[in-house]
C-alpha cells in the first residue's frame, strides 16, 4: 500500500493500484458516468462537446470511459473516435473489428513461436556437439 495525492481533490489517500483517484472522487466520477450515459440515451446525437458541457465532464474523460468500452455511440452519433492502429471510424474501444482480429492473431502467434522453437529444437545435437568439443 502506498500513499498518493488524488488526482481529482489533491488529498492522500491510500493508493492500492488502478485510478490514482480517492473514494470519494471515485464515487463522484461514478456519478458522472451514470450521468453521461443516461444522457447520452436521451440525446444520442450530441457532440462530444456538448456531453462534456453538459455534464461538466472532460471530453478526455468521456473518451477514455469509452476507450474502456463502458460507454459506446450509435451508428447516427456525431461523436466518432478513430482506431488507434488505423484511423478508421470506431463507436467503442480502441480498435476497429479488422484490427482487433489482427491484433488478436499477431499475439497468440508470439505466444506459440517460442515453445515451437524450443520442441523443434533437437537435444541430441546439442549433445554431440558437446562431446566434440570436449574431445578436442
Ligand atoms: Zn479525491
Ligand atoms: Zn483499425
Amino acid at each position: 500500500m502506498e500513499v498518493r495525492n488524488c488526482k481529482g481533490c489533491g488529498r492522500l489517500f491510500n493508493y492500492n493500484g488502478g485510478t490514482p483517484l480517492c473514494a470519494g472522487c471515485i464515487a463522484k466520477l461514478e456519478d458522472k458516468f451514470q450521468a453521461v450515459k443516461e444522457f447520452l440515451r436521451d440525446n444520442p446525437n450530441a457532440s462530444l462537446k456538448t456531453v462534456s458541457e453538459e455534464n461538466d465532464v472532460s471530453v478526455k474523460q468521456i473518451k477514455q470511459w469509452v476507450r474502456e468500452e463502458r460507454l459506446s455511440f450509435t451508428e447516427e452519433s456525431q461523436i466518432t473516435l478513430e482506431c488507434e492502429n488505423c484511423g478508421a471510424k470506431i463507436l467503442t474501444g480502441r480498435f476497429c473489428e479488422k484490427c482487433k482480429t489482427v491484433l488478436h492473431n499477431d499475439l497468440s502467434g508470439a505466444i506459440r513461436k517460442p515453445s515451437g522453437t524450443l520442441t523443434a529444437k533437437p537435444k541430441d545435437n546439442h549433445g554431440k556437439d558437446r562431446m566434440r568439443y570436449l574431445d578436442n
